[in-house]
Parts: C-alpha cells; structure tokens; sequence
C-alpha cells in the first residue's frame, strides 16, 4: 500500500526532506499545472520542524507530516481564500474550517490552496479566476472540476494528500480524469463548518489521495459529528483504515455487486470496455454481479441543476460587495451590488445567480424547484431499492475522456452532461468515489462505486477490491 509505506517510510527518514521535494516540485513545475492559488510553505516548513519533534518523542498524529493540499472554497486560518473568484481575491480566511483543524491536529501538513472552478461551478477547471488548471498527464487537456486543484497536485506529486469538495461530482470528476483516487462521503458525514456553499443540501468535502488506504486514512481523520454544523451525523465506530487494511482476496467473494445499463447509455465505448472488463475481474475473483435497473438516472441532470440553481443563488446573496471582497460602488445599493457582481463573478457564476433567482421567483416555486426535490426522492428510492439487496453499484465516473482546455466553456449544456453518472449520488446523498482503472492514449478512465448512505467501510472494501482485482495507479 503506497500511502502506508510512505508513513512508515517518513517516520524513518525525514519529514522536512517529504516537504522539501514537494516544494521542488511545486516550483519546477506548477507554473504549467496551475494547481495552487496560494502557497503556504513558511508555516508549512514551521510545522515539518514540529512534527520531527514530536516523531522522536513517539506523539506524531494519523497523518504523521503528509503534505496536504486545500481546495480555495475550504478555510485555512491566515490564507487567502478565494474559492477561484474575483470576488474573493483579496479575502483572508479569519478562522479554520473544521475539517483543517482536524487535519492540523492530527500533523497533516498544509502547503497551500487549490485552484477551482469559480465557486465550484464547472466539470473541467477552466473557469478559475486564477486561469485554468491543466491535466497533468497531458496539458493541453482538462484536470476536471471543480476540484480541479486538488486533483492536479495529487497526480503530479506536488503533495501526498488533498481535501476538495463535492456537490455534483467535483471530486470524483477530477479523479478521474486526472487518474487518481477520490472519495465523496455520505451527506452528512464530514463537517462543512468551514466550507464556502454552493447548495447546502448536495455538498461536503472529501478526500483525494493515490490508493485507497490514503483515502480511509483522510477520511479516519476529518468524519464525525460536528456540533457547528448541524446535519453532521455520528459516524461508523471503526476504523476506515482498519478496514482497508484487514480487506483480503477471500473477502471479495462475499461481495454483491449490481451494476446498471442506464450507467453505461451514452458512455465512450472505450470506456465502457475497461470497466466491463474491470466487473469480470471482480467476477472471476469470486464477487457476485448482477444487472439492475437505475429508471430515474436519466432525470437526474435536470433535477440535480433546478436544485443547484436555486440554492446556490441563495448562497451568493452574501456577497453583495459589501461584507466581503471586490467592491464596485454606485450611486444607490441596487446600482452598488449589480455593478459589483458585474466586475467580478464569471459566466457561469452569473448564469446560475440569475437562473436561480428566477426559478424560485414565488410564482414559479411551485412548478420548478418542488417538482424537483418531489423528483429527487424518486432517485432516493432507485438507490435504496438496489443496496436492500446489494452491496455496491459499479460503473464509470465519467461518460467520456478529458476534452481540450477550452472546448466545452462557451456550451454550458455540454459542460452540465458531462455530470450524467455523478450528481445522482449527491441527490441521493449517499457515498461514492473514484479509482483510476486505466488509461485510452495516456489519459485516464476512473471506475466508480457507490455505497448507501454511511456505508463509507463498504464503500472503502469495494475499492479495495478493485485494487486487489485491477491494480492500482
Ligand atoms: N459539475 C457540477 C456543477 O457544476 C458539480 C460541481 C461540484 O460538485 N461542486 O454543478
């Protein structure tokens, strides 16, 4: 296991070393990537010295000194935080999110913030402020989004772990396409005290990292019931990595795995190959596969982007210029605000501001928003009726490969279909992730598992399985 060696290998060797070339690495070659918004390295460099410390006296925490990267929507007390926008360019969070101080208790270290689609609107990580983020595999191709930041540095070894945040797919999309793990916990199960929101009843962060036991050693470290934020639930008593860790072959054949046709309609047929190919591993290694039917999957967009809209126009009325960031001014507040948002929120932002308003306008609130949560529960009960009899639902992240920076950001429907196979899973509010499986001409192909809602242990062994059954990265 990559990530478990790479403990013990520090904790022989030397924190500050890890550190330092990360840093290299960061300066040598993110110029191009355009993974980070802002570096921490001083304090980062302060807290390495300390975790050496502790090392020698045997009190180092879960993470032991990895580096760890943040996505910019994500609060760090005394980073920037701009959550990839004009709007916040200048804005210093005050205050640490709960899942960063759980990170720096447990001697994580942070090296810096994440580039991201503008107030994770976006699937490819191209409509950043801050300028695109490129797929490190090949740079004329996109990372993803909105996470796209955290999935960058990942992959290009800029750090050892990243936290992002998923609402409609924003981490598993980026895993994919940029070929390493991502993991979108159960509503609920990780705190977002801390977390800019973009529509409070889809989202939570969740972690990236380049094996599953990176994952569950993240997710060990940032679950659990959080009294400032209130839909925060109890979670599992055991250990994620415990679970990763006593997996073995002989457990994949206890498995009940389903998988849907209505998850491969529309995908790439290369894609499609790998992963049947992929499901007859499982198979062959003793897991039992059967089709099911998945109905409702194909509302899911529709109903995913009516909520979207709608809560998200909600969540920006905060920033008027006024309490925060960019300010514009104008002759009375109406001119103050609408000068402001016009100098600086982006396309896509503006879009679903004036989208939103207008759907929950009270004389259509009837016909759109609550026509789509009443449709949202009939995704709820698809999934709900697959896992009373199974244990996982397979499938790909992704209906298609990375396209070329710049190809889909004037088309905003093509840019919302390619969220097809992962927004179900946040109307559902279950657990799913993404594992890379393969590669068609050097770009990735990410498997996707989804388990019921805090089933994260299960979902855990399923990925693990995949990587006893498939190989890892
Ligand atoms: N691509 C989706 C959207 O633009 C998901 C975003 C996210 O998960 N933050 O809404």
């Amino acid at each position: 296991m990559f990530t478990k060696d790479l403990i013990d290998n520090l904790l022989s060797t030397s924190i500050e070393e890890n550190l330092h070339k990360k840093v290299e690495e960061i300066k040598k070659r993110d110029k191009e990537i355009n993974s980070f918004i802002t570096l921490g390295i001083e304090e980062a460099e302060k807290t390495s010295k300390e975790i050496e410390n502790k090392i020698k006296d045997n009190k180092q925490g879960k993470l032991s000194g990895l580096v760890i990267s943040i996505k910019d929507n994500i609060a760090v007390s005394n980073l920037r935080m701009t959550c990839g926008s004009k709007v916040l360019e200048n804005y210093v969070a005050p205050y640490d999110a709960t899942v960063t101080n759980l990170i720096k208790k447990q001697d994580g270290i942070i090296i810096g913030k994440c580039n991201m689609d503008e107030f994770a609107c976006g699937s490819d990580g191209t409509s950043s402020y801050f300028g695109p983020t490129k797929n490190p595999r090949d740079t004329e191709y996109v990372p993803g989004g909105s996470s796209s930041g955290s999935a960058a540095s990942v992959a290009s070894d800029f750090c050892d772990l990243s936290l992002g945040s998923d609402t409609g797919g924003s981490i598993r999309c980026p895993a994919s396409f940029c070929g390493v793990y991502g993991f979108k916990p159960s509503y609920g199960l990780v705190s977002r005290y801390g977390l800019s929101d973009m529509a409070m009843s889809l989202e939570g962060p969740g972690p990236f990292a380049k094996d599953t036991y990176g994952i569950a050693l993240l997710l060990d470290v940032i679950a659990g019931k959080d009294s400032r934020d209130t839909v925060t639930v109890e979670r599992e008593k055991l250990s994620y990595t415990e679970a990763v860790e006593n997996f073995n072959d002989s457990d994949i054949k206890k498995m009940k795995i389903a998988f849907a046709k209505e998850f491969f309609e529309g995908v790439d047929e290369g894609i499609k190959k790998i992963i049947l190919d992929k499901i007859g591993n499982l198979e062959s290694l003793g897991a039992k596969i059967e089709e099911v039917s998945m109905p409702n999957l194909k509302y899911a967009i529709p109903i995913y982007y009516l909520v979207v809209f709608s809560e998200f126009s909600s969540a920006m009325s905060k920033f008027d210029g006024f309490k925060y960031g960019h300010y514009v001014g104008g002759q009375d507040i109406v001119e103050a605000v609408s000068s402001t948002r016009e100098a600086a929120m982006g396309t896509e932002v503006k879009r679903r501001v004036l989208l939103g308003t207008f759907v929950t306008m009270e004389e259509f609130r009837g016909k759109w928003y609550t026509k789509a949560l009443k449709a949202r529960s009939v995704i709820k009960e698809d999934f709900k009726r697959i896992f009373n009899s199974y244990d996982l639902l397979i499938g790909p992240t992704m209906p298609t490969l990375p396209w070329k920076i710049g190809e889909r950001i004037s088309d905003p429907l093509s840019m919302y279909s390619a969220d097809i196979l992962t927004v179900s899973a946040n109307l559902a509010g279950i657990c799913a992730s993404s594992q890379p499986i393969g590669n068609i001409k050097q770009l990735p192909v990410g498997l996707q598992l989804h388990a019921d809602s805090l089933c994260e242990s299960k979902l855990l062994k399923g990925m693990r399985a995949v990587e006893i059954a498939c190989g890892g990265m």
